[in-house]
C-alpha cells in the first residue's frame, strides 16, 4: 500500500499498518519525516510522491490540507499512475468540495477516491483506535475495512456523497474548538474565584457541562501544562474555517461559531506556527477580558 504524509498522525498509522503485515510505502516531503520511518520493517521509502502507487491496492494521504493534497495528486502526478481497482483514500481533514471535484476527476480516470478523516488525535494514531468516518461508495468502504480495521476501533459511513466525512469532521472539530474555548473560560474564571481546577473538573465531568476538553484535554495537556497534544492551533484554524464554511453555502445560522473563529484565529496568529491547540488556554490568561 502506498502512504503519503509521515507526520504527526502518518507516521504511527504507517507502523500500525506495517506491524499488521502490510507492505508500505510511504513517501514525504521532509526529509525528518521519512528517516524516522527508515529503520521500520515493512516499511519502504519513496523518492517522489507518485512512486507509492506501484503495487499499491490502497494509497492513503496524511497531509495537511486541500491544498496539498490537490499538489500531490495533481500537481505531483500520483493520481495519473494510480490504476484501477487501486482506491485513493484521504485521510486528511480536507475540505469537502473540494475532495468531491478531485473524487470526480478521479472517476474521470476510472480511479476511486474516498475520504476517511478521522478523529482520536495522536494517542488515537498510535493506539489503533481512531473513529473513522468515511464518505462516498458504501461498497468501496467495505473493501477497505480490514485496512482501516488497523487504524480505527469505529469507522462509520457519513454519507455516499464524496466529502461527507470531510464535512463532519470539520464539523466536529468546530464544535470541540468551541467546547475548548468555553471551557477554558469558565476553568480561568474558577480558578480566580479560588477555587481548585482539579475539584472543578471532578465536578464538571460528572455533570452537564462536561465535554472532551474537561474530559481529557485538561486533565491531559493543560493542567500539567504539557500541551502537548500532538494536534497545532493552526489546524484547528483550517478545520474551523471549513466548517463555517460550510454554514455559510448552507445559509444556516453560526453565530457562535463565527465568534470561535475569531478567537482562535487571534489566539494562532499571537502563537508560534507550532503551536498546540491546547495552548489556546495559556492564551486565554493573557488575553485582554
Ligand atoms: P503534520 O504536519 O504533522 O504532518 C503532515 C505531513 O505532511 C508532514 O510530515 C509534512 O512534511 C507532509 N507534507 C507536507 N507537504 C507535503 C507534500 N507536498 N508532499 C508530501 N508530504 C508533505 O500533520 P498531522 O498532525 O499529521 O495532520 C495530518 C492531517 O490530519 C491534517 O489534515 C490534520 O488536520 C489531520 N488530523 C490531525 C490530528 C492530530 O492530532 N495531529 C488529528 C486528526 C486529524
Amino acid at each position: 500500500m502506498g502512504f503519503v504524509g509521515l507526520g504527526n498522525m502518518g507516521e504511527p498509522m504507517v507502523r500500525r499498518l506495517a506491524a499488521a503485515g502490510h507492505a508500505v510505502c510511504g513517501y514525504d516531503v521532509a526529509e525528518r519525516a521519512r528517516e524516522r520511518l527508515a529503520d521500520s520493517v515493512g516499511v519502504t521509502l519513496a523518492n517522489a510522491p507518485a512512486d507509492v502507487a506501484a503495487d499499491a491496492d490502497v494509497v492513503i494521504l496524511m497531509l495537511p490540507d486541500s491544498n496539498v493534497v490537490e499538489q500531490v495528486l495533481l500537481g505531483d502526478g500520483l493520481l495519473d499512475r494510480v490504476q484501477a481497482p487501486t482506491v485513493v483514500v484521504d485521510m486528511s481533514s480536507s475540505e469537502p468540495a473540494r475532495t468531491r471535484a478531485l473524487a470526480e476527476r478521479a472517476a474521470s480516470h476510472g480511479v476511486t477516491l474516498v475520504d476517511a478523516p478521522v478523529s482520536g488525535g495522536v494517542v488515537g494514531a498510535r493506539a489503533g483506535s481512531l473513529t473513522i468516518m468515511a464518505g462516498g461508495s458504501p461498497d468501496v468502504l467495505a473493501t477497505l475495512r480490514p485496512v482501516l480495521s488497523v487504524l480505527g476501533s469505529k469507522i462509520v459511513h457519513a454519507g455516499a456523497v464524496p466529502g461527507a466525512g470531510h464535512a463532519i469532521k470539520a464539523l466536529n472539530n468546530l464544535m470541540s474548538a468551541a467546547h475548548l474555548l468555553a471551557s477554558s473560560e469558565a476553568m480561568l474564571a474558577g480558578q480566580a474565584f479560588g477555587l481548585d481546577p482539579a475539584v472543578m473538573l471532578d465536578i464538571v465531568n460528572g455533570s452537564s457541562g462536561r465535554s472532551g476538553s474537561t474530559e481529557t484535554k485538561w486533565p491531559r495537556y493543560i493542567l500539567p501544562a504539557t500541551f502537548d497534544s500532538g494536534f497545532t492551533m493552526r489546524f484547528m484554524v483550517k478545520d474551523m474555517n471549513i466548517a463555517l464554511q460550510l454554514a455559510r453555502d448552507a445559509g444556516t445560522p453560526a453565530p457562535l461559531s463565527r465568534a470561535a473563529v475569531a478567537a482562535w484565529t487571534t489566539a494562532a496568529d499571537a502563537m508560534p506556527p507550532g503551536a498546540d491547540h491546547t495552548e489556546i488556554a495559556r492564551w486565554l490568561q493573557r488575553a485582554p477580558g
